[in-house]
């Protein structure tokens, strides 16, 4: 079975790369009915940041990328904070050194500075001499005894060793053949610092061992370690897992995404009012290709539509235009969707209590519904809701200056004050026939179907002139959603009101 893990470590806020990292992971297990595992690298105690790890896991649980095994559950690798499994990675150092695969380095960093200085002087790539793997068993007692601090380093293959050539070379899911042999062989990585704590390759690759974890997604950044990885399983003998590098992120200027970037930490998407279902969808297009037209995919059907061979080895540029696109799909779809509706409404709710003026405002869930349902695809966020349609919050100023050249401005006075007459009957008949104790005070759309010729009618005015003038009374603006959507929405009493007021 197909078990994978996002590993972030937790040195600040997710970001829209590890995101898609974390998002991949899950796809892939969903799709092959695997495991997903979120570990927490937590081993660098000096670049630990305070809450990242509850950050991380509030990001993963916003965008609905739920884990099967990870903090605070009971799976049967855990515990999933590395910070946690200190003996577990000490003991397979030991079992390395018992085996002749890794040895101790006593080597202080001055001793290395200066081999890394050398290096540089003469513009090689820094490697640590190997002076230490010809200790005698004899010096290394007399060193231990005396307390000299030490570290664990791996005995790296030879790059001559043919064997060496499936640790050099392997084939990665998205960049297919790779070859890392260098002229001068492998580095012998430090496994064990001084203080007793794994490196991070150490406790990645135990980790993976020991977590079953079959398929390795994660950033290209990653890509140059892998060897040491190998070398690693290797060296205790265990099956490698596959590997795919996902490409970098890029800014549309060609620039590396960066952490300084503001189309980087999760957490400012969130504040912006993204929709997480559009931010999911956005971002598993960066990398990765579902060929065919579709565009606008919900995370249910990401599922089922991921391949690992639609993955791109090609660097992705990420566009805002693009995700504020998707996110006004995901608006209009989500309203549609019995379990995405909710939360979006929610959403919309929430904001509009925070919008001056309508704080105090008795807002029904029903009434935000309604309120998004009739912008439909204008609008592209939530928080637009009230910019974008205010009269269905609050009465317009039916006495302010029309737009120049609305068509409101071409009826004459006469004609205006007939059809709010007019309309004032025909209200005052749905008000009459809305049946006393109904759950509603709206008459609803299809009341509303033919009212500009029973208007025109009453008013004796041309059809056509209906329409501009109560838009005008009604919301102040020129243009909008239909007006038999909008008058089906608004309280019968608030429409009177509207009216009476422009009569005044
Ligand atoms: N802890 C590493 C990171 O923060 C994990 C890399 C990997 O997935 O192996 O990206």
């Amino acid at each position: 079975p197909v078990r994978v893990r996002f590993a972030p470590s937790p040195t600040g806020m997710l970001h829209l790369g590890g995101l898609r990292t974390a998002l991949f992971n899950y796809l892939l297990a969903r799709k092959y009915g695997g495991s997903f595992i979120l570990r927490i690298e937590d081993t660098d105690q000096k670049r630990l940041v305070a809450g990242a790890t509850e950050s991380i896991i509030h990001t993963l649980e916003w965008a609905g990328l739920r884990f099967d095994e990870g903090p605070g559950t009971s799976g049967p690798s855990g515990s999933y904070l590395q910070s946690q499994r200190g003996d577990l990675y000490r003991a397979h150092a030991t079992e390395l050194l018992e085996k002749g695969a890794a040895y101790r380095c006593f080597c202080d960093s001055k001793r290395l500075e200066s081999l890394r200085a050398e290096a540089t002087l003469h513009g090689r790539a820094p490697m640590y001499d190997r002076r230490c793997a010809h200790l005698s068993q004899q010096q290394i007692n007399e060193k231990l005894r005396t307390g000299e601090p030490y570290t664990v380093r791996l005995l790296a293959p030879n790059a001559a060793d043919p064997a060496a050539s499936d640790v050099s070379g392997f084939d990665d899911i998205v960049h297919g053949e790779m070859r890392f042999r260098g002229p001068a062989g492998f580095d012998d990585a430090v496994l064990l610092k001084s203080d007793g704590l794994p490196t991070y390759h150490l406790a990645n690759v135990v980790d993976d061992h020991l977590m079953g974890i079959t398929h390795v997604l994660r950033g290209e950044e990653w890509l140059m370690s892998t060897p040491k990885h190998r070398a690693l399983f290797k060296a205790f003998g265990w099956p490698m897992p596959r590997y795919a590098h996902l490409p970098l992120l890029m800014n549309p200027d060609g620039s590396k995404l960066s952490k300084r970037n503001r189309d980087g930490p999760m957490q400012s998407y969130i504040d912006e009012g993204y929709l997480p279902s559009a931010l999911v969808n956005y971002v598993a297009l960066l990398g990765w290709h579902p060929g065919g037209q579709q565009e606008v995919y919900s995370l249910k059907e990401l599922e089922g539509a991921f391949t690992l061979s639609g993955l791109s080895r090609s660097k992705s540029v990420v566009s805002r235009d693009r995700l504020n696109w998707l996110n006004r799909q995901h608006l209009h779809a989500g309203l549609n969707d019995p379990i995405r509706a909710p939360a979006i409404v929610a959403q919309a709710l929430g904001e509009l209590r925070q919008t001056p003026g309508l704080d105090t405002v008795d807002i029904s869930h029903e009434a935000v519904e309604g309120a998004l349902r009739l912008c439909g695809d204008r609008l592209t966020f939530t928080r637009d809701l009230h910019s974008a349609a205010p009269y269905l919050f609050s009465d317009p100023d039916s006495k302010a200056p029309t737009v120049p050249a609305a068509a409101v401005n071409k009826v004459p006075r006469d004609s205006k004050v007939s059809i709010l007459l007019a309309f004032q009957e025909l209200l005052a008949a749905e008000i009459n026939s809305v049946a006393e104790g109904s759950h509603t005070n709206c008459a609803g759309p299809e009341r509303w179907m033919d009212f500009s010729q029973r208007v025109a009618l009453t008013a004796r005015v041309p059809t056509k002139q209906v329409m501009p003038v109560l838009r005008h009374v009604l919301t102040g603006q020129p243009s909008g959603p239909k007006l038999p959507d909008l008058m089906g929405y608004l309280p019968l009493a608030t429409m009177q009101r509207r009216v009476q007021a422009a009569l005044d």
